[in-house]
């Protein structure tokens, strides 16, 4: 079991009201704040200690064997384990079934944190979130109870099976079928771009299950816990991306594979609002893994630029470098308000989707400017890989892409303001 500080265990938020929040729960109206009394940045004493137990498990375990895991593309197990029995990961599972029933915001405090470390050991260990998101929305009570609860036991991890080979922006283009035969559904399809393809226990699997093509994609589609031991199920090879090496990426192949009528989640046609509804809780914790990034990218930058000398001075005495740092401060502080604001509303029991999409293409955007700053500040230096930020460049790229594309976020951020404007 985990081997979490009797005191941290008392941190308790509430996570299954977050859950109800996402698309299919009624969007409750904001309470007036009359003052700013109510309002507060300061975190509490809990919060505190996990943010520092996860600060010095990042500059003491993940910072000096970042850039091994980098060049060799190994999965971190050791550092999946040791942030397993510190209590740094599952910490969003309900304490019914044994975990600490954490919110999404504290679940990013930690978040944040281990991405300043490395953002492909962050994506290892932050992954299984993603692969849990459906049953924690979406799992009855034994679900939750075998497939959570088998994480809490053990050093394990799930995966998100969602994205095909001719289907990621556009996900009801998931060709991967169901069939039901008996008490059995038989599942068929191939997936891609899996994190924690090759290391996870179980898959929350995406698959068509209405063959009609008239059939809406709230309908269509069936949303099953999909054991890896299972018969028919094959990892691919390792995929080599050009960054977050660390991280597990895989195409898997399901080939008439058994799933009993118990591993479908809530019924049939309920899987496309399941697995959209998940990125309610998921996104902030992406948008705190850029703002992680971007927050690393301008202590390396800052820290050189005090030591580097040109024309007789440091090069941070140059405007042009010094305002470079300034812009990625101003990127780095809105950033990290942005995955707050987001967390925070869905930790209120509030619809976040609007400020996840914000929140995630802000974080990957700033992440991505700060790390090109960050090589340009090292100059020749910042090219090398005997330097830290070639590798933060290369892992930036990633966070406009995965979990809805930068420009998936703007479609549903535009959507949320012209519907909002209908209403003026
Ligand atoms: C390292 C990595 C890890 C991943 N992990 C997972 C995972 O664990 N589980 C999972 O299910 N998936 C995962 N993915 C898949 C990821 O979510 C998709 O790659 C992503 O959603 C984009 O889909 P695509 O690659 O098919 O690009 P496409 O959908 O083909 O998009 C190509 C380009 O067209 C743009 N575009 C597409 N449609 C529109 C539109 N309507 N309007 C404007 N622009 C548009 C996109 O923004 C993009 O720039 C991962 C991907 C990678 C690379």
């Amino acid at each position: 079991m985990n081997c979490v500080p009797k005191v941290l265990r008392g941190a308790v938020q509430p996570v299954v009201r977050a859950l109800s929040t996402t698309s299919f729960a009624a969007q409750k109206p904001a309470e007036d704040v009359a003052s700013g009394a109510s309002f507060s940045f300061e975190l509490s004493d809990t919060q505190k200690e996990f943010q520092e137990l996860a600060r010095k498990f990042t500059r003491e375990e993940i910072v000096p064997v970042a850039a091994h895991y980098d060049r060799t593309g190994e999965y971190p197990w050791p550092l999946v384990k040791k942030a397993w029995e510190l209590g740094l990961m599952n910490g969003h599972i309900p304490e019914d079934i044994g975990g600490l029933g954490q919110g999404v915001f504290d679940g990013c405090l930690i978040g944040e944190e281990i991405s300043y470390g490395c953002t492909g050991i962050g994506t290892a260990i932050e992954g299984t979130s993603l692969g849990q998101a459906p049953v924690l929305l979406a799992g009855n009570k034994e679900q939750k109870k075998k497939y959570l609860g088998r994480l809490l036991e053990e050093p394990l991890v799930a995966a998100y099976c969602v994205t095909e080979p001719t289907a990621g922006s556009d996900v009801a283009g998931v060709k991967t079928k169901a069939e039901k035969k008996g008490d059995e559904w038989i599942l068929n399809g191939q997936k891609m771009w899996i994190t924690n393809g090759g290391v996870a226990n179980w898959y929350f699997v995406l698959a068509r299950t209405n063959p009609d093509p008239k059939c809406p994609a709230s309908k269509a589609f069936t949303g099953f816990i999909v054991e890896r031991e299972w018969p028919g199920v094959t990892p691919g090879r390792k995929e080599i991306n050009m960054g977050q090496r660390a991280s597990d990426t895989r195409g898997i192949t399901f080939e008439d594979v058994r799933v009993p009528k118990e591993n479908v989640l809530i019924g049939e046609g309920a899987g496309f609002k399941i697995a959209m509804g998940c990125f309610d809780i998921t996104r902030p914790p992406v948008a705190c893994g850029a703002t992680g990034l971007a927050q690393r990218c301008l202590d390396e930058a800052s820290k050189y630029a005090n030591e580097r000398k040109t024309f007789g001075v440091p090069i941070s005495h140059h405007q042009a470098v010094a305002f470079m740092l300034a812009d990625m401060a101003i990127g780095v502080e809105t950033a990290r308000l942005g995955w707050m604001r987001a967390a925070w509303e869905v930790d209120q029991g509030r619809r976040n989707t609007y400020y996840a999409s914000i929140a995630k293409a802000y974080a990957a955007e700033v992440a991505n400017k700060c790390a090109s700053d960050a090589v340009q500040i090292f100059g020749g230096n910042g090219f090398n890989s005997e330097y830290p930020v070639e590798k933060l460049m290369r892992d930036a790229k990633i966070y406009m892409i995965y979990e809805g594309t930068s420009q998936v976020q703007r479609l549903i951020i535009s959507r949320a303001i012209i519907d909002r404007a209908k209403t003026l």
